[in-house]
């Protein structure tokens, strides 16, 4: 989501007569697009700033900015954190970025705009995509669930969705620049609703566009996730075999407590219906370590289930109390030692897990969407699966931007290696 804002900020700059920089030497001002979804990437990014300051010594006029969900949440604290940040403007306020930085450099000093807007949905505008092959399209912003360890309610206001037409658009325009695999962005697009249009029906429409060639989803809540999407994910050609599906917890209590909306027993069945629908199909989770209260019966729950699903690939994290949300007042909070404990067993787990799913591929045979030179090596190309898996093999970097066919011939933990057969 912060890397498809920041596509939506470079254009609001950019066609406002600002120079999109690739050189932070060179730059007039740096913007910090911010996350606040956990106390680390807060801490980073305030690193990061304070990094940056010192370039105010030689270049006096040079304007730093933070934008994002940290400036939404803090506001005019940050400027008391550091007192030359020049301007924070949170998520609804992009559009007033052209304006507030015109005015700073007219008259020097702090500006900050955090208004919330409930409607802002950016409808009128289209990101500069960062990328070459894949792009992101924002279909719907904020999120009415208020799991009680999220910020993201607090930060990126009421759910809203973008206009069917205005998102069809976009994707055709995209697919005609040559992006042939985008991605379908919300926090929670299961929900995506315009005048009555919903999700599975916006698949089926974006299916049909033919200047595309993949279509990826994320992030689908458990308890939005419909047979009528399951059904319209295995008719459509172009929806990829992938699914991230944020399982937080396996104990039912913890998911009560979470505020999350659906049993265990409910998210394992969605995960049969979805392998019976799309064999093929990778299945990739989050997972919260330590939540307040959580028991080692409860945490054995969650180790148990993740080890019945054997999802693809998990994100662990331990618990993170954000300061504002439910779950940062509950009194009963698991000490760090406890949290970072049950993290790094979920670790070791999901590594075993993935590793062997990875082993799975070989020999099977899987369209690579080739994207770059592999890092590690001039000869080889590096893309990915279908069910988003990167691939490395040999080959010619004509190849790159093309799909092509490999046979799987050997695994690690994240990358598949394999051989061209056409
Ligand atoms: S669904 Fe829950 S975890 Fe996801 S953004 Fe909304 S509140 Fe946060």
């Amino acid at each position: 989501m912060n890397v498809a804002d920041s596509e939506l900020v470079a254009s609001i700059l950019s066609t406002n007569n600002f120079k999109i920089s690739q050189d932070i030497d060179n730059s007039d001002i740096i913007i910090f697009n911010t996350c606040s979804v956990r106390q680390h990437a807060e801490d980073r990014v305030l690193g990061r700033i304070n990094n940056e300051m010192s370039r105010k010594q030689s270049k006096k006029d040079l304007k730093i900015g933070v934008i994002g969900c940290m400036a939404q949440r803090l506001g005019n604290k940050l400027n008391e954190y550091n007192r030359n940040i020049d301007f924070v403007v949170g998520t609804d306020q992009y559009r007033n970025l052209p304006e507030i930085i015109t005015n700073l450099f007219e008259n020097p000093g702090f500006e900050s705009e955090t208004i919330v807007n409930n409607k802002e949905i950016y409808e009128d505008l289209y990101p500069i995509h960062s990328g070459k092959f894949n792009a992101f399209v924002t279909i719907m912003r904020g999120c009415n669930n208020f799991c009680s360890y999220c910020i993201v309610p607090y930060v990126r206001g009421r759910e809203r969705s973008k206009a069917i037409d205005d998102i069809l658009k976009e994707i055709k325009t995209i697919g005609e620049k040559g992006f042939k695999d985008i991605t379908l962005l919300g926090q929670n697009v299961n929900s995506y609703n315009y005048e009555g249009v919903n999700f599975a029906e916006l698949l089926r429409k974006v299916n049909k566009i033919d200047t595309i060639r993949r279509i990826r989803f994320i992030t689908s809540h458990p308890k939005d996730l419909s047979d009528e999407v399951i059904k319209v994910m295995s008719n459509s050609e172009k929806v990829c075999e992938h699914l991230h599906l944020a399982l937080q917890s396996g104990d039912d209590e913890v998911l009560k407590k979470m505020n999350r909306g659906y049993t265990a027993e409910h998210f394992y069945k969605i995960v049969q219906k979805l392998r019976k629908a799309i064999p093929e199909i990778a299945i990739t989770t989050d997972v919260i370590a330590g939540f307040p209260g959580e028991t080692e019966e409860q945490f054995q729950r969650t180790y148990d289930l993740m080890k019945k699903i054997k999802f693809d690939y998990a994100f662990t994290f331990k618990f993170s109390p954000r300061e504002g949300t439910k779950a940062s007042k509950f009194k009963d909070q698991i000490p760090e030692e406890i949290r970072l404990e049950r993290l790094q067993k979920l670790i070791k787990l999901q590594e075993k897990i993935t590793l062997k799913k990875y082993k799975d591929q070989i020999g099977k045979t899987k369209e690579i969407y080739v994207e770059k030179v592999s890092k590690k090596s001039e000869d080889e190309l590096s893309g990915k699966s279908r069910d988003f898996k990167i691939t490395v093999f040999k080959g010619d970097k004509s190849l790159i931007g093309d799909f092509v066919n490999v046979k799987i011939t050997d695994a690690t933990g994240w990358t598949l290696k394999g051989k061209i057969l056409n």
